[in-house]
């Protein structure tokens, strides 16, 4: 028993009432992980935020008992960035989840960050309005944990990830200071970008209590293609060719032969007969412009190679192919009882380089390995899947071969899953000693103890957490 951590639960209880407190078993364990196989230890207690108020008496009274916070937000997160992995308070903002404004003149949404993604798209598109950055579990996943791991999607290739829609926030330092960052005005550069150093932040610099969220006008309308190739290196060979042919897609995503056949496996409908590798591939833009968009990258796709374009006369097309890229996470995990989910870019000329690298790596330590991702802009999600404990040195070989071969290739970590946890022992593969040193040096001005998020993204040496 640590008698300081137990202080600190009481003296949060007190602060805050004990319906705002949980130290019950099953509730702390139930909030210790995220989608990741990161390894958890129990959190001490969960603080259920209702306002800003919350959140800053929570990170104080942690600050001055020396207890660590981990702030949460759905737990979707697929690197260990909501996971406890040394004793600490859960900081649970779901419940401060108000989509508080859409100003149309401004073309700005104000949110509380535990709002659901989804929720956000439905009341835009309800008012004409687009909010862009689509991440593929939007219908469970929260602004706040887009915003701390800069999330993308399949729109990101014609509309950029969430921190191109980040104009700003209230955002709580652990010493339980409430600051504004950024502009609610189209346009504005007064100071450091400090709303650009809290995107992608991953939880460690402060805890968000107010987004505002660019949005856009609604694209009147959308159409999908499905391009099947002979094999998975033929369809990354397709990718640089449409880039440079300056086809006018919205979307461009990967699924490779395994990952084509384990869709079969769960629904031998969602894909034409005899497809075996293919891109899927969206167009937008009012009626005539988007059937003039979709013949474009059509024939696009074809003179890349393209065996077949399917076109979605109806939406019923569209959403079938979607349905298939989005029952894929779970078809890969009902072949397994492991899956790991890495989440690399590799510049677009290299990912058929990189797709032989991943057959490779699969041959030489006898696992599977089914790959599909954003990869109109060069990200794969490669996934490993095992069984047996004694396969892990294979699979931790695996994945270190597979980010030394990303480098190598001019590559990066993550595109969009962070580094949380799970890639921080191999972020110097990429960032040089004194990078890493500039970002610790950032880390410990916002929180001098070490106490917010400690050993994500890269290891707290100094931290007094644990
Ligand atoms: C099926 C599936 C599909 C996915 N598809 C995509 C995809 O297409 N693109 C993509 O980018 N990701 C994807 N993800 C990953 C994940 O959904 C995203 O990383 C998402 O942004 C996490 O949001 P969350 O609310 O679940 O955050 P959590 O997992 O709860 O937390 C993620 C990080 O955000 C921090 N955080 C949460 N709330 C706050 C806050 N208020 N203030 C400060 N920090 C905070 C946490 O400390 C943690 O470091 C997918 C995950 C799944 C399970």
């Amino acid at each position: 028993v640590n008698h300081r951590h137990e202080r600190a639960v009481l003296a949060l209880e007190r602060a805050l009432g004990p319906s705002k407190v949980n130290t019950e078993r099953p509730a702390r364990e139930a909030m210790a992980r995220d989608e990741s196989e990161t390894e958890v230890t129990v959190p001490r207690a969960i603080v259920y935020a209702r306002d800003e108020r919350d959140v800053a008496s929570t990170l104080s009274l942690c600050n001055e008992h020396e207890l660590a916070v981990v702030p949460r937000g759905a737990g979707t997160g697929r690197s260990g960035g909501a996971a406890v992995i040394v004793p600490s308070v859960v900081l649970d903002t779901t419940a401060l989840r108000s989509l508080k404004s859409i100003d149309r003149d401004e073309m700005l949404a104000v949110v509380e960050p535990g709002l659901i993604t989804g929720a956000l798209h439905a009341q835009c598109e309800s008012e004409g309005l687009f909010y862009a950055p689509d991440p593929q579990s939007a219908p469970w996943c929260t602004l706040g944990g887009n915003v701390a791991e800069n999330a993308g999607g399949p729109r990101a290739y014609a509309y950029g990830v969430t921190g191109d829609y980040v104009l700003g926030m209230r955002v709580v330092t652990m010493n339980g200071v409430a600051l504004s960052l950024g502009r609610r005005t189209a346009k504005g550069v007064t100071g450091y970008d400090m709303t650009s150093l809290m995107v992608g932040s991953e939880g460690t610099l402060g805890v968000f209590t107010e987004l505002w969220l660019r949005v856009m006008a609604l694209p009147e309308s959308v159409q999908a293609l499905l391009a099947s190739f002979e094999n998975t290196s033929a369809a990354a060979r397709a990718i640089p060719m449409l880039v440079r042919s300056a086809a006018p897609a919205r979307c461009v995503e990967l699924l490779d032969e395994h990952c084509c056949a384990a869709i079969r496996d769960v629904d031998p409908s969602v894909l034409p007969t005899g497809v075996r590798a293919v891109l899927l591939v969206e167009v937008d833009g009012d009626e005539h412009e988007c059937e003039r968009r979709a013949a474009r990258v059509g024939e696009a796709l074809t003179s890349a190679g393209a065996l077949e374009v399917f076109a979605s006369r109806h939406g019923g097309d569209r959403e079938r192919w979607w349905s298939a890229r989005r029952v894929l996470s779970r078809a890969l995990r009902a072949l397994s009882a492991h899956k790991v989910s890495e989440d690399i870019v590799v510049p677009r000329t290299q990912l058929a380089r990189m797709l032989d690298e991943v057959r490779a790596i699969a041959e030489r330590e006898q696992l599977v390995m089914p790959t599909y991702g954003h990869a109109g802009d060069g990200n794969l999600h490669v996934n490993i899947l095992w069984n047996d404990h004694s396969e892990r040195p294979r699979v931790e070989r695996a994945i270190r071969t597979l980010f030394e071969r990303t480098v190598a290739l001019g590559g990066t970590l993550s595109g969009e899953h962070g580094i949380g946890a799970l890639k921080r022992d191999y972020l110097s593969l990429e960032q040089s000693p004194t990078v890493i040193h500039a970002q610790r040096a950032i880390k410990h001005a916002l929180d001098p103890r070490g106490l917010l998020n400690p050993n994500k993204v890269f290891s707290s040496a100094t931290h007094r957490a644990c």
